[in-house]
């Protein structure tokens, strides 16, 4: 029996703070075999559109070309994890497996199978905190063993626990002694030579490439985006403030967002958030302190996932404690359908429903506006399919946060925005957020040739400026799926009666303050009028 170690990647994909690769590199006479196995649901492949498959499979690229470097290779194999992992023990005699610990509960059973094994057989089993800042349960336990209700009940907590660490060394790859798969297991399971393509695994382009961005997966590339993003950060702290992609959101322009490299773990959580930290430290010379709203918008990830990791039922309706039942009607007719292609008749929600689709990317306040729309704004339908469509779809799509965040949008986990009754309007957050109209022509090309002051509204320019701009709606584009105004109006009634229905409810969650919905939201102190009802 050789001996030997098992990296097993699932997220955290890249070498650089990376505790589980330090520990199967200990003795490095022993043979190392850095692993991803295709299993039909790790890393969000159990429903996944091209973009994020694509994403995927150039992370996993990105790997295999550094360990390539070194001499060895990022062995892909199709099957289930805890045969694999018995196989090579009875192979090998594989003394330990390491990961990084995936904190949704949706991966319980697949971990535990392999850590049964594990136990079985005698393979030590270590696993790593390095996805999150701090261990979900380390902050559930601290606060008295259930999760911090409030964000501001969260930001207490986590200051008592102190400091997350800071990221670990670099390892040396020289001399690293790669491990080899017997010919046996190319016979027994799929194992991929080189990375597949996202055909090569049954998932394909939907629709013409109307691409504009095209995001690249890996560690390589994230680290020179977290630089790039890095001088963006600097130029903003040198200006007094912070948070760069929120005040005024660039809705045109290359992302500058590093969501779908975090949520990969192509970047490590903590070493952006160092970053940050140092860098605002390195530019007030400790004047200011770095409060945690440098860091804040990775704090709601945290939170995120820590309000999920004892709750299976997060991403739903039913059995979840911390959702309210909102009544939400069933979809009638098309309406769902045309929300989700971009066929709604409201110029804004298409650009950002098709820009969706075709790049699986959404700036923030893109999000929150869609959201709002399918739910407690305009449509009245539930989160639920929100979810499961951006699930599919977009690149950082992330299980515990996509959920927290549609209950959030659709007041479904924190009652107190049902104070706010107010309705994102379509019509006035397009021209506040995007006067100039560019974002609708370029992901609704059928809309090209409107006029600026009906690039929101197409409905209501008249006949000859519709043939002018040769659209005319209800035949070239759709007209209106709803009368926004009524629905609107509509839905604050219904959140009002709620309201009072609501004021006898147990604590749950909430936001802490209207700042904080107001920073949630990304919206500046300008923006009342854009959350006014229109
Ligand atoms: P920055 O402001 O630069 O923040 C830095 C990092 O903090 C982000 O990269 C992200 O990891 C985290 N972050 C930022 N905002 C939030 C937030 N509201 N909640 C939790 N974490 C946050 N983000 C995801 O990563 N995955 C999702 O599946 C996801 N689904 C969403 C669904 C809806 C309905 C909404 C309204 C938001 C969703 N977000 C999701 C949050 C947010 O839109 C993205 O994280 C953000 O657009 C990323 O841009 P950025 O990197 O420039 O953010
Ligand atoms: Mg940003």
């Amino acid at each position: 029996m050789l001996g030997g170690s098992v990296l097993w990647f699932r997220h955290g994909l890249r070498l650089h703070d990376n505790p589980a690769l330090h520990r199967a590199l200990e003795d490095k006479n022993q043979p190392f075999f850095p692993v991803f196995i295709f299993d039909g649901e790790t890393a969000g492949t159990k429903v996944v559109g091209y973009n994020r498959m694509r994403y995927l499979l150039e992370a996993l690229e990105d790997l295999d070309n550094q360990f390539k470097k070194h001499g060895g290779r990022l062995l892909m194999i199709k099957g289930k994890p805890d045969i694999i992992f018995r196989r090579l023990w009875e192979e090998f005699g594989i003394r330990k497996i390491c990961f990084e610990q995936d904190c949704e509960p949706v991966w319980r059973p697949r971990d535990d199978a392999v850590k049964a094994v594990c136990r079985e057989v005698g393979m030590a089993c270590c696993e790593f905190v390095s996805h999150t800042l701090w261990e979900p349960d380390t902050v559930i336990r601290v606060n008295g063993g259930i999760p911090p209700l409030t964000y501001q009940m969260f930001l207490h907590t986590v200051s008592t626990i102190g400091d997350p660490p800071r990221p670990v060394a670099d390892v040396d790859l020289r001399s690293v002694n790669f491990g080899v798969l017997p010919e046996r297991f190319y016979s027994e399971f799929t194992v991929f030579n080189k990375v597949p393509k996202p055909e090569d695994l049954g998932v394909c382009p939907e629709e013409a490439d109307m691409r504009m961005i095209r995001w690249v997966g890996g560690e390589t590339t994230a680290l020179r985006q977290m630089q790039q993003r890095l001088s963006v950060e600097y130029a903003t702290f040198c200006r007094g403030s912070y948070m760069p992609t929120h005040g005024s959101p660039d809705l045109l322009g290359p992302p500058i967002s590093l969501s779908p490299a975090l949520r990969f773990g192509c970047l490590s959580v903590r070493k952006f958030y160092w970053a940050l930290q140092d860098l605002f430290n390195q530019v007030h010379q400790g004047r200011i302190p770095a409060t945690q709203l440098v860091t804040g918008q990775l704090i709601w990830r945290e939170y995120f996932y820590t309000m999920s990791v004892n709750n299976p039922n997060y991403g739903q309706m039913a059995g979840n404690p911390i959702c309210l039942d909102i009544p939400w009607k069933n979809p009638e007719g098309d309406e769902l359908k045309r929300w989700k292609e971009g066929r709604t008749g409201f110029p804004f929600i298409d650009a950002a429903m098709r820009q969706l689709r075709s790049e699986g990317w959404l700036h923030h306040a893109l999000r929150n506006t869609v959201a709002s729309f399918l739910t407690r704004g305009t449509l009245w339908l539930s989160w639920e399919h929100g979810l499961e469509h951006f699930l599919k779809y977009l690149l950082d799509a992330d299980w515990s946060v996509c959920a927290g965040n549609w209950m959030w949008v659709s007041s479904s986990a924190f009652e107190a925005l049902l104070d706010s009754s107010e309705c994102a309007c379509p019509v006035l957050l397009g021209r506040r957020l995007e006067p100039s109209g560019e974002y609708v022509r370029r992901y609704v090309p059928e809309l090209a040739r409107m006029p600026d002051n009906y690039i929101y509204e197409p409905w209501k320019a008249p006949i000859e400026v519709q043939e002018r701009a040769k659209c005319i709606i209800g035949r070239d584009y759709p007209a209106p799926v709803v009368d926004h105004v009524e629905a609107s109006q509509r839905n604050r009634n219904a959140l009002k009666e709620l309201r009072r229905i609501l004021e006898k409810a147990p604590p749950h969650c909430c936001p802490s303050s209207e700042d904080e919905i107001r920073q949630f939201m990304w919206l500046g102190d300008d923006a009342q009028s854009d959350i006014s009802s229109y």
